[in-house]
């Protein structure tokens, strides 16, 4: 069985000290009883300061990463960084990192090969426009984008990646995809990563949902055995709102 999976990506929220209130609030809250795998993915400052207030079972993630060792990358992040400030996760992909600033997937393929090889999970998003939507090529974009991403990946190295579906129509927008939209979207990316690898890694891979999930509907998103986990903005800067989504199944 897939353990669920819920992490909070604050995108380009929360000062410091607010990242440190808000994760002390969570943990405070006796979450770590759940049985779900959780944590954060904050802005890179907080990372070091948030670590203090976690443990090795939690999830703490970068929320980007650049992928060269070392050098002149002006503004950029390196894995080591992200390992010796205490992540054991990064988010690669996310659409804000392709639609706003342009990343294709052949950069995120080379980030991905590069977290891996280093050792830290890999939260590979994927999700399609609105007009690809429309255009009734969603699947074809998702698969492409799960493909290109996971290009010369080794099988010894896929259990260390999530795939976080992501609707780019329902970030930040209030419009989540339905229970049904989301899980056949999910059925086809375990179909096709059984292609790319074997049945039992499709079995085992997680693939959790993100767009715009909250507290009114992550129960109902999280029924389907195909949904293995959420990555939530907007609700997780809130820890009451978190806070309930964790406990999704009360
Ligand atoms: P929202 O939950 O704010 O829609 O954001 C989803 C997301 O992009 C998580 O990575």
């Amino acid at each position: 069985m897939r353990k669920p999976l819920i992490v909070g990506n604050w995108k380009m929220n929360t000062t410091i000290s607010e990242g440190v209130e808000l994760v002390k609030s969570v943990i405070d809250s006796g979450v770590d009883q759940l049985s779900v795998d959780f944590g954060f993915a904050p802005p890179f400052i907080s990372i070091y300061e948030i670590k203090k207030y976690l443990n090795d079972s939690h999830i703490l993630a970068g929320q980007n990463m650049y992928f060269e060792d070392s050098g002149a990358y002006t503004g950029e992040i390196s894995a080591d960084m992200l390992l010796g400030a205490g992540c054991n996760y990064v988010i690669l992909g996310h659409s804000e990192r392709r639609h706003i600033f342009g990343e294709t997937d052949e950069v995120i393929n080379k980030k991905v090969l590069h977290a891996l090889k280093k050792g830290l999970n890999v939260i590979l998003c994927v999700g399609e426009l609105l007009e690809e939507r429309e255009a009734g090529c969603e699947v074809e974009t998702v698969l492409r984008q799960v493909g290109l991403g996971l290009k010369s990946v080794e099988k010894g190295l896929i259990n260390n990646v999530v795939i976080a579906y992501e609707p780019v129509w329902a970030i930040g927008t209030g419009k989540t995809a339905s229970k049904d939209d989301a899980e056949k979207m999910h059925m086809e990316i375990r179909k096709y990563i059984a292609k790319l690898y074997d049945d039992d890694v499709a079995q085992r891979i997680r693939i959790m949902y993100g767009g715009s999930v909250k507290p009114e509907n992550i129960k109902e998103l999280m029924s389907s055995p195909e949904i293995d986990g959420a990555l939530v903005g907007g609700a997780s800067l809130k820890a009451e709102s978190f806070i309930k989504i964790l406990k999704y199944y009360e």
